[in-house]
C-alpha cells in the first residue's frame, strides 16, 4: 500500500515522510531524553530508515554517548528547536521518531517503556489535577 506518514517540527522548517506502516512506540525515562525532550520522558517510534525521507529542510545533529556507550545522535530543527528523531550505530536500520512531531499522532502505538528507574514522579499525571480542557488561562 502506498500509505504515508508524515510529520515535522514545530515552525514546519523541517518535514518527513514514511512510506508504510510505522513500528511499535517505546517510552524512554532515561535522563538524556528527558534533557533533550525538556519533559518527563521520550516516546521514540522505531521506523525503518529506508522508508523514511526528508522532504524539506535540513536537520542539524548532536552526538553523545548514552549510558550504555553507544553514540547516539539526535536530530532536530535548529530554528524552531524541535527533537525530531535520533540514530544510533548499533541499529542503522532504524531510527527512533519523536512520536510527537507525527501529524498524526494516532500512529502512535507504544508497547513498552524503558529506565523505569530514572522515571521522574510527575511522569503519571495525577487524575486529581485541575484540568481544563483547552488552555489553562
Ligand atoms: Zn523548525
Ligand atoms: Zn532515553
Amino acid at each position: 500500500m502506498g500509505d504515508v506518514v508524515s510529520g515535522g517540527c514545530l515552525c514546519g522548517g523541517i518535514r518527513y515522510e514514511c512510506s508504510g506502516e510505522v513500528g511499535a512506540a517505546g517510552y524512554c525515562h532515561c535522563e538524556d531524553c528527558r534533557r533533550c525532550t525538556g519533559s518527563a520522558f521520550n516516546v521514540g517510534v522505531h521506523v525503518d530508515l529506508d522508508k523514511f525521507r526528508i522532504v524539506s529542510g535540513e536537520p542539524k545533529t548532536f552526538t553523545k554517548a548514552a549510558d550504555s556507550g553507544t553514540r547516539l545522535t539526535r536530530h532536530f530543527c535548529s530554528d524552531c528547536g524541535s527533537p525530531l528523531y535520533t540514530s544510533s550505530p548499533r541499529h542503522p536500520d532504524i531510527i527512533y521518531v519523536k512520536a510527537g512531531s507525527f501529524d498524526d499522532p494516532t500512529v502512535v502505538k507504544p508497547d513498552g517503556q524503558a529506565w523505569t528507574d530514572s522515571a521522574v514522579s510527575w511522569a503519571e499525571i495525577d487524575a486529581g489535577l485541575p484540568s481544563t480542557p483547552k488552555n489553562s488561562g
